[in-house]
């Protein structure tokens, strides 16, 4: 076998594999096992790479290697779930400066001697890939609260960015027509990471999930344009993969908050609460000990868990999990109920739930379980906010309004456990926690949730918890 049938082969392999891992990532219950399938076709990419002939040292690749495997195993080990987004943004500025500097270097190299359609290619590469490098690092900057996560605007800004865009598109043509011309290039490649910049500024930390996936895809159009600049098919499917993903993410996380994407990369939102969302003043809301609680959920016969974010930044998974346990085996009906965003990046709540243990029949999408709040008897919403905010159905001026919700409002009792009435994500009240079914039980999320499992475990019956204990 020749070496580049061996190339072919190992390529066309690593292709299916990334297909299958990605169509895998679609449900919980084989998503690690997708993950794995695509770390293989990855493996199998980089094998068939190295057997290119056009290698004429392997010193530096090897040194590369070793430094990017080191930095990827630490950066896997020690980056909290919480911290996800902004390492998501942190790896696409890497991927896309990557391809950008392929795309100089093999300019610099063959530039003048390149066919009209791999200079179009080598364009975009350098294009997208520069603009996906300086956006992606503003992502990383606003979610690591290291720049300001609200939206910077100025006046005319929408205008001044898509002018700068015009100029980059006339630059790229200028040097497909006259390759020679680095100067042009090079200007080319200034203003494209300039753009990245402008691009982010004017979007709100509470939209960089969106943004995030969206410069996902143009980091995997990058890696496209660099397989058609290279003659490389493998780059050509990942990227084309990448970016078809990662716009459809983009799409679904905008259908999920009822918004656009035009909103999201135009709207500034978050900007300044609109008037009338801010509630507080002269309501009151009930707060309740997690003794209080427990007995209340002592004599439910139906629970709906509704996890959001704070369970996240409390890791309180693992308790949720001895909580709903406790109470199936006492014979209470104890679902999940998922909100297509709830947390900071989609299948957030599914990821940690799964990691816990938590069966995966007993998880339901929001659509599954809405009519069944009015049957519930108690609602426990743990660290969300924003996913059961009423006012997205009744308050057109909430910022939040049409975005779908879980209607957890109609249960007949609805225990908050959060820390404060500080808002979620969107930074506004929520008038759930002012209505008279519901109870705010204060405190950390993991010790609210041990405290409630301490006080359930008092208030039932030796014999019955004996029963109730696991085998
Ligand atoms: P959320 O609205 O951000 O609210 C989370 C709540 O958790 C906060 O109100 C906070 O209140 C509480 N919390 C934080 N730490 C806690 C702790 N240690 N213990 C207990 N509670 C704690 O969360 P959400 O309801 O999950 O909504 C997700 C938001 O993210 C939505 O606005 C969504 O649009 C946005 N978003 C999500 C995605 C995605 O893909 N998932 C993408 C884009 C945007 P206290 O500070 O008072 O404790």
């Amino acid at each position: 076998m020749t070496a580049s049938t061996a190339i072919g082969l190992t390529y066309f392999v690593a292709s299916l594999l990334f297909i299958f891992g990605l169509r895998s990532l679609g449900s919980p219950r084989t998503a690690r096992s997708g993950m794995h399938l695509a770390e293989l076709g990855m493996v199998l990419a980089i094998a068939g790479t190295l057997l290119n002939h056009q290698i004429v040292s392997f010193d530096w690749i090897l040194a590369g290697m070793a430094v990017g495997s080191l930095a990827g195993v630490a950066i896997a080990l020690w980056t909290p779930m919480t911290a996800m987004p902004q390492r998501t943004a942190l790896s696409h500025a890497f991927g896309a400066l990557a391809a950008a500097l392929v795309g100089v270097a093999h300019y610099l190299e063959h530039g003048e001697t390149l066919a009209t359609a791999q200079l179009v290619a080598l364009g975009f590469e350098v294009m997208f890939g520069s603009l996906t490098v300086t956006g992606s690092l503003m992502a990383f900057g606003k979610l690591q609260e290291w720049l300001p996560g609200r939206p910077l605007t100025f006046r005319g800004q929408n205008v001044v960015n898509v002018g700068l865009f015009l100029l980059i598109a006339a630059l790229a043509i200028f040097v497909i027509v006259v390759p020679a011309q680095r100067e042009a290039f090079f200007a080319m490649v200034g203003l494209a990471t300039v753009f990245g910049v402008m691009l982010v500024l004017p979007i709100g930390a509470a939209d960089m999930p969106v943004v995030i996936a969206l410069l996902n895809s143009y980091a995997g159009l990058a890696a496209s344009a660099t397989g058609f600049a290279l003659h490389n098919d493998i780059l050509i499917i990942a990227g084309a993969l990448d970016g078809a993903s990662g716009l459809i993410l983009s799409i679904l996380m905008c259908r999920a908050m009822n918004r656009s994407i035009t909103n999201v990369l135009f709207g500034a939102f978050g900007k300044a609460p609109e008037k009338g969302v801010q509630l507080g003043a002269g309501l009151t809301y009930r707060s309740a000990s997690p003794e209080e609680a427990a007995s209340i959920l002592d004599t439910a016969e139906r629970v709906i868990v509704v996890p959001g974010y704070g369970m996240a930044v409390s890791q309180a998974q693992h308790a949720v999990k001895k909580l709903a346990d406790l109470l199936s085996r006492k014979g209470v009906d104890v679902r999940f109920a998922v909100h297509p965003v709830a947390g900071r990046m989609p299948g957030h709540m599914n990821v940690l739930l799964a990691e816990a243990g938590v069966e995966y029949d007993k998880l339901f999408d929001m659509e599954q379980i809405n009519d069944d709040f009015p049957r519930t008897d108690v609602v426990l919403v743990i660290g969300a906010n924003d996913v059961v905010n009423p006012a997205a159905k009744s308050n057109p001026q909430s910022p939040i309004y049409g975005m779908p919700v879980l209607d957890v409002d109609r249960a007949r009792s609805v225990m908050v456990l959060k820390r404060s009435m500080n808002p979620g994500f969107a930074g506004i009240d929520n008038e759930l926690f002012y209505k008279p079914n519901t109870m705010m039980v204060f405190g950390d999320a993991t010790k609210t949730v041990e405290a409630l499992l301490t006080g359930l475990k008092e208030l039932t019956p030796a014999g019955e918890l004996a029963r109730a204990q696991p085998a």
